[in-house]
């Protein structure tokens, strides 16, 4: 099936493509909004998760039962902010490296992994220290 182009698709890519924040549908829908006043929720869900089959944008399931989406499609790490919820991307890993060192006594193959850190973000943390 050829998926055809469609304006509400690229509105959306278009606000999430920088986002670093991880939105789930509900933001993408209140955003896409301004501009598509007859979208539903519905239709923009429909579109991320095409989009998501086609390899142009990820989901990360952080456990709390909404779905965020990430423009980044590459390998990375995430951390959730226990007081706000905030999803917030960890670069530091060596993934390669965790890799090497859970497939060390796993007799399988790994192909990948995924890992969540927890704790309090960067406002969080400032608004606890005042
Ligand atoms: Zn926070
Ligand atoms: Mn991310």
């Amino acid at each position: 099936m050829a998926i055809k182009y469609s304006r509400q698709r690229e509105a959306i890519w278009e606000y999430l493509k920088d986002r670093k924040d991880h939105p789930t549908a509900d933001d993408i829908y209140i955003a896409v909004r301004k501009d598509f006043p007859n979208i539903s929720l519905g239709t923009v869900y429909r579109n991320i998760m095409l989009m998501k089959n086609m390899g142009r944008i990820r989901t990360v399931d952080v456990g709390d039962g909404i779905i965020h989406f990430d423009p980044n499609t590459s390998e990375h790490d995430h951390f959730i902010c226990s007081q706000c919820g905030k999803v917030v991307d960890i670069d530091a890993a060596d993934i390669e490296e965790v890799k090497k060192l859970a497939a060390h006594n796993f007799p399988g193959r790994i192909d990948g992994y995924s890992a969540f850190f927890y704790g309090l973000c960067e406002d969080c943390l400032k608004k606890k220290q005042q």
